[in-house]
């Protein structure tokens, strides 16, 4: 996992696009942090010109953004704070802007990842005022708060400097919430609703696919993607057929749509040649 600059992501974005796959899901990472995250929703900020260049080079690939504000206050939650509790609705109005801003830039689906209440009715709002109505919303709907998230807190720099991210993402013995939360987030109009992670988590997957007619997506995360090239390291698994088959499951128990860190890889033996 690398961060690269914009220049070196649109290099990705090709290499992508000719391997075949369909679509590049961008977090950013600031040079500056402050306490409201302003790169976000700065129309020059990191994220805003990376899709315009993709955009540029590739108008066919579909560019999803990340619309949280971790990985750029300089605390590192999700939203703003006042004394030192997330203040949700200053940060849906937060949010709202920033969808405009990536909307704006060309993105084509901006995905909510925060988990605040109303986020998804409040993204969707701004978007729709500014007459961006034509660009969807993949709503975190079901975001576990899981050990497995650790290499890409790393990589993007965004683990919290105090408390934890509990108190608004969801308690891994409860299944039931995950329903509810997905029924809530189409309520509020979004057009893909999406369960993270993935492998500890097919049951939900299986359960959202077969109550709702959006397409579900999976995320296959950072250290589900670790543990596989860990093993791999040791000569303990055969990387390539261990991964076929975690893909095919999460298929299986009805993804519509997978976002993994292996895609380039699985590509290069199946969709090439
Ligand atoms: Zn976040």
């Amino acid at each position: 996992m690398f961060q690269l600059s914009v220049d070196q992501a649109v290099v990705e974005a090709r290499a992508v696009q000719r391997l075949g796959l369909k679509a590049v899901l961008l977090f950013g990472l600031p040079d500056k942090k402050d306490s409201v995250g302003s790169d976000a929703s700065d129309p020059d900020g990191i994220v805003q010109r990376a899709v315009r260049a993709i955009k540029s080079a590739c108008p066919n690939l579909l560019v999803i953004t990340d619309l949280c504000l971790c990985e750029y206050t300089d605390h590192g939650h999700c939203g703003l704070l006042k004394n030192k509790v997330i203040d949700n609705d200053a940060t849906l109005e937060r949010l709202g802007r920033i969808a405009v801003v990536q909307a704006q830039a060309g993105a084509d689906w901006v995905a909510p990842s925060g988990m605040m209440d109303g986020a998804v009715r409040a993204v969707r709002r701004a978007l729709d005022k500014a007459g961006f109505t034509h660009t969807a919303l993949l709503a975190y709907a079901a975001k576990y708060a899981s050990a497995f998230y650790g290499p890409f807190r790393d990589a993007a720099q965004s683990a919290p400097s105090f408390g934890d991210r509990r108190t608004h993402q969801m308690d891994p013995a409860n299944a039931r919430e995950a329903l509810r939360e997905v029924a809530l987030d189409i309520r509020e109009g979004a057009d893909l609703v999406m369960v993270k992670p993935a492998l500890a988590y097919l049951d939900v997957v299986r359960q959202i696919k077969d109550r709702v007619a959006a397409p579900v997506v999976a995320y296959n995360v950072s250290g589900e993607y670790a543990l596989v090239k860990a093993g791999a390291a040791q000569g303990w698994i055969d990387e390539a057929r261990l991964v076929d088959e975690i893909l095919l499951s999460i298929k299986r128990a009805g993804a519509d749509l997978i976002i993994s860190y292996h895609a380039k890889e699985w590509a290069r033996r199946h969709l090439t040649q």
